[in-house]
């Protein structure tokens, strides 16, 4: 097994694939092969901890790495960084309706699992490639990704992290969580303007020549940290197999049955680790992708028709409003049968006519393998209401959507095959929404008395990491205007 791009035929290893992140041509690393799941080998992972398994899946994802080196870099991430010693636990909504909790870490979502140990991975990588050279992380952000990626790289060796952030684009505890964070080689600042300013000025510096000069002079090099990294997909696959495993070790399934998925999407990511996971003979059936009302992949999946000529909604799920869904490109590539061509031609038209079409024989294997639905604001809201006064579960919007729309694909097919939902953040993470939808009086002005609310009514603790906000120092107070995010990432440097 090698790495090669969506667009280009490549022989790489899988450090290389970790510290390049995005092949030169614009394609995405992909593997030539998927490693197999055998039985046999499914079989020894059931009485295992998670961090155990991560550490025997992650070896077949990356050749190259010893089990030594994966099982440090394991180890390093999902060992007190957690609220509990299990990083991924099951939660039983009903019957044969698991929640796969993927919101224990640091920063209270999912994107937790796979910016743990990314930095290791990383780390790991260049000292393969380039002995001693230290990894700029550069992050564009407009919440979420940001926190979690300064949470994973706050103190790792051989790594300095800079996130940019759009001044009045986030809400007050997101920028608190970003200002407030720790670490020696964290660089944080605010910039005068929208996200699509902060984006399109980080993009400017990755390709900047003087800068990569300056750096090159100190024996660093930009790495990105985003979620088109091989380095966050193969964390990700992790979790499938040891839901999987767990529902075996409770006696809900038998090994060798197939369980249904259900993953709010946004940028494809966490969905194509299960696509991964079922190609590599995780007995998965069908992966319901479920969108807010940005639901372009509803009908895409519906139709075959990928049309992003369409009006943008800002929604209560923030990190699934998305028009341009980049992990999908893995998807297409792999049901052409690895095709850089097809590929490479369906990506080209997307971005000269923000629109492709896929023939029938594909979407017929789409139609075979995937469930496309949606869920709007007042679905949204009526699904946790509903979850909390009927089953006293607390769930979060982009969780909620998730929910709604495997239960229309159970009511549209009749399918009640066993399902693992991704629950991809806490509720108290968003808790302004959840107030909203399950309790009639209005939502407290400010954001830490709407936490302290949502625990009160639920019963349920603040999660640490969002408590102890309201108490941290603020460390990184810089705002700049883009032309002075240069001039920021120098000073920080020297
Ligand atoms: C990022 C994110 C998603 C979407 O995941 P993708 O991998 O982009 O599809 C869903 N829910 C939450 C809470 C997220 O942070």
């Amino acid at each position: 097994m090698f790495f090669t791009s969506t667009r280009a035929r490549l022989n790489i290893d899988a450090s290389e694939a970790i510290v390049r992140g995005i092949s030169a041509e614009g394609g995405l690393f992909v593997p030539s092969e998927f490693p197999a799941l055998a039985p046999a080998f499914l079989a020894r992972l059931i009485p295992m901890t998670y961090r155990e398994r991560a550490a025997e899946i992650l070896s077949l994802l990356l050749p190259g790495f010893t089990r030594e080196e994966v099982r440090t870099c394991v180890d390093s991430a999902y060992t007190g960084t957690f609220d509990d010693d299990e990083p991924a636990p099951l939660y039983a909504l009903g019957p044969g309706i698991r929640m796969l909790e993927l919101w224990h870490g640091p920063t209270c979502a999912f994107k937790d699992l796979a910016l743990q140990i990314l930095p290791f991975l990383l780390t790991k990588a260049i000292g393969k490639s380039a002995p001693g050279r230290t990894a700029v992380i550069l992050v564009a952000t407009s919440g979420d990704t940001g926190k979690a990626a300064l949470a994973g790289f706050a103190d790792v060796p051989g790594t300095k992290i800079i996130v940019f952030f759009p001044q009045n684009g986030v809400s007050p505890i997101q920028k608190l969580q970003m200002t407030t964070q720790e670490g020696a080689n964290t660089g944080v600042c605010a910039i005068e303007g929208n996200f699509d300013d902060a984006q399109s000025g980080v993009k400017k510096i990755f390709a900047d020549e003087e800068m990569a000069r300056f750096l090159a002079a100190r024996n660093m090099a930009f790495s990105s940290a985003n979620s088109i990294n091989f380095g966050r997909l193969a964390p990700q696959i992790v979790y499938y197999v040891s839901a999987y495993c767990d529902m075996v070790r409770e006696g809900r399934i038998v090994q060798g049955e197939k369980i249904n998925a259900a993953v709010p999407t946004g940028n494809f990511g966490n969905i194509l680790a299960a696509v991964y996971a079922k190609r590599m003979g995780l007995p998965l059936g069908r992966l319901i992708c479920a969108s807010n009302r940005n639901n372009i992949l509803t009908d895409f999946l519906r139709t075959g028709v990928y049309d992003r000529n369409r009006p943008f909604y800002t929604t209560s799920s923030p990190s699934m409003d998305i028009l341009i869904s980049s992990n999908l490109e893995r998807l297409l590539y792999h049901l052409h049968g690895n095709d850089p061509e097809a590929t490479g031609a369906l990506m080209a038209q997307l971005s000269s006519a923000g629109r492709y079409e896929v023939s029938p024989a594909i979407l017929e294997l789409l139609e075979a393998e995937f469930y496309g639905g949606f869920c709007d604001e007042s679905e949204t809201r009526r699904t946790i209401g509903e979850l909390f006064r009927e089953k006293h579960y607390l769930c979060d919007p982009h969780t909620a959507v998730a929910v709604k729309v495997h239960g229309d694909y159970v009511r549209e097919t009749g399918d009640d095959t066993p399902c693992v939902i991704a629950s991809t953040a806490s509720a108290f993470k968003f808790a302004r929404p959840v107030l909203e939808s399950i309790d009639t009086s209005p939502v407290p002005e400010d954001d830490f008395a709407a936490l302290r609310r949502l625990a009160d009514l639920s019963g349920r603790a603040v999660p640490r990491p969002l408590a102890e906000l309201g108490t941290k120092e603020v460390r990184h107070r810089s705002c700049v205007s883009k032309e002075g995010m240069a001039e920021f990432i120098r000073t920080f440097l020297d």
